[in-house]
Formats: C-alpha cells, sequence, structure tokens
C-alpha cells in the first residue's frame, strides 16, 4: 500500500484486523492517537488515529519520520529447531537483515511442524526492537529439495558446512558476481546427510562454505555466517 506520492500522504490506510485489535485492546489507543507506522516500500511514517469502529483502526499519516532502507535480498533457509532455539535464530536473523525466512525439512530435522504465526510475532517483535522498516517474508515449511528447486538460477546459495574445508569464507562470498540475490542455508542439529550434500552439490551457483574448526550450534552457526555475509556482501 502507498502511503505517499512524493512527500504528501495522499490517503489513510486501514489495518487488519491483529494490528487493530493490538492498538485498540492491548495499547488501548483510540482516536486522536499517534502511532509510527511503515510497509517496508516508504519509509517510516507519523500517523493519528481517524477510526476506530468494527474492530478496525483506520489512520491518517502526516509526516514521513525516516526514510526507508533496503537491505540485500538475503533469503535464509534454515532447518528449524524446537522451541525457544528456533525463535531466538528467527529474532537474531531478521535483526541480521534477511529478507525471507525459509524452514526447510532435512532428513535430521527434529522440528518437522513449524508454528508459522510463533516465527511471524518473532519477526515483527525483533523488526520493532530494532527499528527495521521491513519485516522478512515467511515461508511455510518445505523438503529442502523442493526449497532448492524453488530458488531462482540467478540467486547464490551459500551453504554452510561443517564438513567443508576450513578456508577464509570472505574470500569466498567476495567470489560470487556483485549484486546477485543470496540465500543462506543452514542445517539441522544432526547436520547435513550425504545424499543431501550431494544433492546441494548438484545445484550451480553454491559457494560451499566452512565458519572454522568448531562444529557450532545451529543457533550459532546463522549468526556468525550472517555476520560474515552482511560484513561482506551487505549494504
Ligand atoms: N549438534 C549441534 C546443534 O544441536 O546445534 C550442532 C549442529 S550443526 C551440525 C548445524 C548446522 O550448523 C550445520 O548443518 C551447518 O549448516 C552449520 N554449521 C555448524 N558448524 C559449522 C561450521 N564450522 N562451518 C560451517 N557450518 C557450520
Amino acid at each position: 500500500q502507498s502511503l505517499a506520492t512524493g512527500e504528501t500522504p495522499v490517503e489513510t490506510v486501514t489495518l487488519e484486523k491483529q494490528q487493530s485489535h493490538y492498538l485498540t485492546h492491548v495499547l488501548r489507543l483510540g482516536v486522536g492517537a499517534r502511532v509510527l507506522l511503515f510497509n517496508g516500500m516508504d519509509g517510516e511514517w507519523s500517523a493519528r488515529i481517524v477510526g476506530a469502529a468494527r474492530g478496525v483502526v483506520t489512520l491518517a499519516p502526516d509526516d514521513r519520520t525516516r526514510p526507508q532502507v533496503f537491505c540485500p535480498d538475503l533469503h535464509y533457509l534454515f532447518a528449524p529447531l524446537k522451541h525457544a532455539r528456533l525463535d531466538y535464530m528467527v529474532q537474531k536473523a531478521v535483526e541480521m537483515g534477511v529478507s525471507r525466512l525459509a524452514p526447510v525439512i532435512t532428513e535430521r530435522t527434529e522440528a518437522r511442524r513449524v508454528n508459522l504465526d510463533r516465527m511471524r510475532a518473532n519477526a515483527v517483535e525483533a523488526a520493532e526492537q530494532c527499528e527495521l522498516l521491513a519485516i522478512p517474508d515467511i515461508a511455510s515449511e518445505e523438503r529442502l529439495a523442493a526449497a532448492l528447486e524453488r530458488l531462482e538460477p540467478a540467486r547464490a546459495l551459500i551453504f554452510c558446512d561443517e564438513d567443508a574445508p576450513c578456508a577464509n569464507p570472505v574470500e569466498a562470498l567476495r567470489a560470487l558476481p556483485a549484486g546477485q540475490p543470496l540465500a543462506l542455508l543452514i542445517g539441522p542439529e544432526g547436520g547435513f546427510s550425504d545424499a543431501e550434500r550431494a544433492l546441494i552439490g548438484r545445484r550451480s551457483n553454491v559457494a560451499r562454505i566452512s565458519l572454522g574448526p568448531r562444529i557450532l550450534r545451529a543457533d550459532t552457526a546463522a549468526i556468525a555466517a550472517l555476520a560474515v555475509v552482511q560484513a561482506t556482501l551487505g549494504d
């Protein structure tokens, strides 16, 4: 939804039921209250609540308070972990600027069902805490083979593999053609099977990287890899 033409707000914005509920019942805001508004495209806006009837809040944006900052196009493919570790991993990935969260089910994935609402809530909370102006897309879980097929050929796949020869990951990332979209893949608690490694290896446009000689827990590996990727290829 476009908030503005140039600098002039041209329309009111109607919130979804869940957001409306949060403003009116959790924060107990009513008509006349001010909120900050973003939609991932037009920056952050100061807005006034102008309607709150039948569970639907309408806002009138007036001033742009921050311009939009665009993050690199970075998909994060990960084998879901259980409960608190998944919450943590999702929060950290959002803070580190991924554009899409894509849970993949691998042979050794223990948590095979993902609560997408909980993931979304964690993503929104992390974005709010870190004043991000975009919330990543959240994909439903799918098997590794399907997730790999879904990736556009031009999207470089950064495959984190504890069995990869130890070498500087920065050099491997710098060797990728500049400006192409990226996907980062992190495995489950038990790692990838040989068959999965072979499947990933058959894809073109893969950078298989080591994060050092120690096996990291999956959530630690995610943060380490995202830090290296953002420091090397991010804006
Ligand atoms: N058993 C631990 C756990 O419960 O989290 C370790 C899991 S480790 C096998 C999970 C994933 O983290 C791997 O599939 C790989 O993607 C990534 N990883 C861990 N250590 C790594 C390393 N040194 N280099 C590259 N990737 C690594």
